[in-house]
C-alpha cells in the first residue's frame, strides 16, 4: 500500500463509528502484519502461563487430591493433561518460530479451541464431587481466549463463542451435577466470558485507535518532510534556466567564507549586448538564449564543489574553490569560449548575420578567509567585469589582488 492509499484508508478507520475492532481489508492486513512481531513475547509469555497453571492443576491433582480416586478416570486425566500439555507446547512453538501472522493467529485459535474441548472431556470423567468445583474452573477458559492470549477482537471472541458452545455440550451431558450448579456455573462462565471479551475489546480498541493516530502522525511528518525538501529545492533553483538562484550563492559564499579556504575563485559574468539581443529577436528567444548559456556556463563546472548560479536577469556567477592560481586563465578563456561556441547569433548590435552571442566575465580570486574578505571579493569581481565590458566585451580580466 503506498503513503497515499494507507492515509486515506487510516482516515476511513479513524470515523469509524463505534471504534475499529476490524479496518478496512488493506489496512487490517497492514496492522497485522505490523504489529504481529510486537505481539510474539506476549504470545509467549501467555503460553508460559498458560503451562504453569496447566502443571499447578497436574500437582494438585496428582499431590493433594483426596486418595483413593477412581483409577480408570484419574488414567484419562493425566492422557487429558497430556494433550492440553502438548497443545500449549505446539502454541509456543508456532509463535516462536513461524513468521506468518496469518498462520500463528489461526493455529492460536484453533489451538484455543482444541483446548475448551480437551477440559470439557476431562471434566466429564472428573469424580462426581469434584464436578461442581471443575464446571466453575471453566470460567478460566474465556479469560484465556479474550485476555491471555492476544488475539484480535472477533478472534477472541469467535474462540469463546466455540467454547460456550462446548460448554452447553458439557452440561448437557454430564450426570450427577444439580440443576441449580449448572445455572450458576452457566452464570459464572458467562459472566467472565463478557466481562473478559469486554476487556479485550478495549484493549483491541485502544490499540487500533492508537495505531491509526500513530500511522496518521508519522504519515505526515513524513509528507511534511518530504514537501519541505521539495520546497527548498524549489527555492534554491531558478525556474528559467534550471541552475541554482541567488540564494544559494550567497550561502555557498556565506560557507567558503566559514571554512576560510584557499583560492576561491568568484566570477561575475554578464551577458554582452543582451537588451539588444531581446530588441532584435523578442523576450521569448532572449529566455531561450539565457537557458542555453546557463547549461554551458554549467558544462564547465569541474564537479559538485563548483557552482552556477544566475544572480538575476542575464548575470551569472560561478564559485569555483581551490582553484589553482596557474589554471585560471584557462578555465575563464573556456568558459567564455563555451559560451561563444554555442553561436546564437546576435545581428541586434552591428546587423552582422554571423555575430554570436557572448559573455563577459570579471573574476577575483581570494587568497585569505573571513566573511569581509568574500564581501570585498564580491565588488573586485564586479570592477573586474566593469573592466571586461569597457575592454570590448568578449573577455575576462582578472581583478587585482
Ligand atoms: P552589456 O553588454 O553592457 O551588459 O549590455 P546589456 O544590454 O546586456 O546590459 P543591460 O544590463 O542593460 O541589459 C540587460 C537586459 O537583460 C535587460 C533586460 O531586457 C534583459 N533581461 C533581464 N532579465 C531577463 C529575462 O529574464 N529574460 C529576458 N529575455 N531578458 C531579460
Ligand atoms: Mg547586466
Ligand atoms: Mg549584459
Amino acid at each position: 500500500m503506498n503513503r497515499d492509499d494507507l492515509l486515506r484508508e487510516v482516515a476511513i478507520n479513524l470515523d469509524a463509528p463505534l471504534g475499529p475492532t476490524r479496518f478496512t481489508a488493506e489496512l487490517e492486513d497492514h496492522y497485522r502484519t505490523t504489529i504481529a512481531d510486537a505481539r510474539r513475547p506476549s504470545m509467549l509469555i501467555a503460553g508460559g502461563i498458560g503451562m504453569a497453571i496447566l502443571w499447578l492443576f497436574v500437582v494438585q491433582y496428582s499431590f493433594f487430591s483426596e486418595r483413593p480416586r477412581a483409577f480408570t478416570s484419574f488414567e484419562v486425566w493425566l492422557a487429558m493433561m497430556g494433550c492440553l500439555n502438548l497443545l500449549v507446547l505446539g502454541y509456543v512453538l508456532i509463535h516462536a518460530m513461524v513468521r506468518s501472522h496469518r498462520v500463528r493467529d489461526g493455529a492460536t485459535m484453533a489451538i484455543m479451541i482444541a483446548i475448551g474441548a480437551v477440559v470439557c472431556v476431562t471434566i466429564s470423567y472428573d469424580e462426581p464431587r469434584l464436578r461442581p468445583y471443575s464446571l466453575f474452573a471453566y470460567s478460566l477458559f474465556p479469560v484465556a481466549a479474550n485476555n491471555l492470549v492476544w488475539l484480535h477482537f472477533r478472534q477472541a471472541l469467535t474462540v469463546s463463542i466455540v467454547g460456550m458452545g462446548l460448554f452447553a455440550v458439557l452440561l448437557a451431558v454430564i450426570p450427577d451435577v444439580t440443576v441449580e450448579i449448572k445455572i450458576m456455573a452457566t452464570l459464572v462462565v458467562l459472566g467472565v466470558g463478557a466481562m473478559s471479551a469486554w476487556a479485550n475489546w478495549r484493549t483491541d480498541r485502544g490499540d487500533r485507535v492508537g495505531f491509526l493516530w500513530l500511522t496518521r502522525e508519522r504519515l505526515l511528518v513524513e509528507l511534511s518532510r518530504r514537501q519541505n525538501e521539495e520546497l527548498r529545492e524549489i527555492s534554491a533553483i531558478d525556474p528559467l534556466t534550471g541552475i541554482a538562484n541567488r540564494r544559494v550563492f550567497e550561502e555557498r559564499l556565506r560557507l567558503a567564507a566559514e571554512d576560510g579556504d584557499d583560492g576561491l575563485a568568484l566570477m561575475m559574468i554578464d551577458i554582452d549586448h543582451f537588451k539588444l539581443f531581446n530588441d532584435h529577436y523578442g523576450h521569448l528567444i532572449g529566455d531561450q538564449c539565457l537557458q542555453s548559456v546557463a547549461g554551458a556556463l554549467a558544462g564547465q563546472l569541474r564537479g559538485p564543489d563548483d557552482l552556477v548560479a544566475r544572480l538575476g536577469g542575464e548575470e551569472f556567477v560561478v564559485l569555483m574553490p581551490r582553484l589553482v592560481e596557474g589554471d585560471v586563465a584557462t578555465v575563464l578563456e573556456r568558459i567564455r569560449a563555451a559560451v561563444e561556441q554555442l553561436t546564437i547569433p546576435h545581428a541586434g548590435v552591428r546587423g552582422h548575420a554571423d555575430d554570436v552571442v557572448t559573455i563577459s566575465i570579471g573574476c577575483a580570486l581570494s587568497d585569505r578567509g573571513g566573511i569581509e574578505e568574500r564581501r570585498a571579493l564580491l565588488t573586485r569581481a564586479d570592477r573586474a567585469l566593469y573592466r571586461a565590458k569597457n575592454e570590448g566585451r568578449n573577455r575576462w580580466c582578472l581583478a587585482a589582488p
